[in-house]
């Protein structure tokens, strides 16, 4: 099996430390709003990647944070007058509703920042005993200088980093590029005691200090967005280096940036859908499909068109699914079943082997779909192995690997398309009364509709809807 490593920047042969264990730490959000889409598809690709490793045969121990103490947050409480930790409760516990909505298996552990300031600040400590952090009234930063492998993984050197961030002046530091490990606390923020005085942990070293704690000080697996491998994962990496003196991560994964119209979706561009937004109107298993049929580490677009096409492509796996659950039990055990399932299997792992090819993958799914079609055709009775080997290659591979089919009742994904077809039924009758000026009833079904919790927008387009 191989993986992208961006540390080595090539695919490397999967070998972990201790097989049949896989450590693996994934670097969750900062819980101060609902996550969007694009988040989305790195918690979800995630999913993908772990949940092939435990097909493959590994016994995963999966570690995401949360990120519950930060600027982000700050701003965000003193806006709505809460303090900082209601606010990370309340986004954390949305966060984990999110997750399950898009069927991602929980993880073993979620630690959270502020449950590990003792761990955070004995790594701070360390550091400064080795003589790689120090303390400016209370700031406490890591010098770069003092690592010689700063830049490894992101490929950057030290210098022409220092030409470019030579415009952010901080006079308290050594080096413009050296970063917060503790930061003094300011009025009105939340702050711990510590060795420095009173305040929290920098965003970096939580990380380093959390996957030591539960996975230890080398790991094999650790992996999150392309835009954490600048600095985040870069200082990660500094951090638990100088601290451990041993490797710190065997195999980096980064995935690509999900985009609206070539943009990266994000929070402070504005230009993004939450999950739970896209769930109101689309299943968890076709978004799924959606990010399968890219390659994880390329950029892809988000369309509405593309969803569309994904729960098309699933219907027809769906079909496939309720015929097989249907005959399943009640066929006869005629020996008929020439179908050679091993090849699809074979193809498959081919694909996920080669740096979890998902698109090729749902490919050798369709693939399997046709030729499975084909032979029930060309066979006009086939055996109870043959439906049982249709149900346990698409159980195996395109529900706990890639979660993109649910072979229970699909109930709630076909509520949720009636609900909208009902609803836009009400709107195409709404706006033939406005045609005919009947205003009144036209003003009384979308004044109903609020009450049950369904807002509409006229545009000069015709009216749209929100479940909220
Ligand atoms: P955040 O809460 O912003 O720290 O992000 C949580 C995770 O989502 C990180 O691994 C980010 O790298 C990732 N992420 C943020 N924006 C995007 C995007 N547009 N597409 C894919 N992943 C993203
Ligand atoms: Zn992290």
């Amino acid at each position: 099996m191989k993986i992208y490593n961006t540390l080595t920047k090539q695919k490397d042969d999967f070998k972990p430390i201790n097989p049949p264990l896989v450590t693996f730490y994934a670097c969750g959000p900062t819980v101060y709003d609902f996550f969007h889409i694009g988040n989305g598809r790195t918690f979800i690709m995630t999913d993908v990647v772990r949940r092939y490793l435990i097909y493959k045969g590994f016994k995963v121990k999966f570690a995401m944070n949360l990120t519950d103490v930060d600027d982000k947050i700050i701003k965000k409480a003193n806006s709505e007058g809460k303090s900082a930790s209601d606010v990370s409760k309340k986004y954390s516990d949305e966060f984990f509703k999110d997750l399950e909505a898009l069927k991602i298996r929980k993880a073993d552990f979620y630690p959270r920042a502020t449950e590990h300031i003792i761990e955070i600040t004995n790594m701070i400590s360390k550091l400064e005993s080795n003589g790689i952090a120090y303390n400016v009234n209370g700031d406490v930063f890591f010098e770069v200088n003092k690592f010689d492998n700063y830049g490894k993984l992101s490929g950057k050197n030290l210098d022409e980093l220092e030409i470019g961030a030579r415009v952010e002046i901080n006079d308290s530091k050594k080096n413009s590029l050296d970063f917060a490990l503790w930061k003094k606390a300011k009025e009105g923020e939340p702050y711990w005691e510590s060795p420095w005085g009173k305040g929290r942990p920098g965003w970096h070293i939580e990380c380093s200090a959390m996957s030591t704690k539960h996975l230890g000080e080398t790991i094999d697996i650790h992996a999150g967005g392309n835009d954490l491998i600048f600095p985040h994962h870069e200082n990660e990496i500094a951090q638990s280096e100088c601290s451990s003196g041993k490797e710190f991560v065997k195999y980096w994964i980064h995935f690509g940036f999900l985009n609206i119209k070539e943009e990266k979706m994000s929070k402070s561009l504005g230009n993004f859908y939450t999950a739970r937004d896209i769930l109101k109107k689309y299943s968890a298993e076709a978004i799924r499909m959606l990010f399968c049929q890219t390659h994880y580490r390329g950029p892809m677009n988000f369309s509405f068109e593309l969803l569309d096409a994904s729960e098309k492509g699933l219907a027809k796996l769906q079909n496939i699914v309720d015929m097989i659950i249907s005959n399943k039990d009640s066929a006869d055990e005629k020996i008929n079943s020439e179908f050679d399932f091993a090849k699809y299997y074979r193809n498959f792992e081919e694909a996920m082997d080669d740096d979890f090819n998902t698109p090729q993958a749902v490919a050798v799914i369709f693939d399997f779909v046709k030729d499975y079609n084909k032979f029930i055709v060309d066979n006009n009775n086939v055996s109870k192995a043959f439906w049982q080997g249709g149900y346990d290659f698409l159980y195996r591979t395109a529900l706990e690997v890639l979660g993109i089919i649910d072979l229970g009742v699909n109930e709630i994904s076909d509520n949720t398309k009636l609900t909208n077809e009902l609803i836009n039924l009400l709107l195409e009758i709404r706006a033939k009364l406005k045609a005919e000026k009947k205003y009144l009833l036209s003003d009384e079904i979308r004044n109903r509709l609020g009450e049950i919790g369904v807002s509409v927008k006229d545009t000069k387009d015709g009216s749209t809807f929100r479940i909220n």
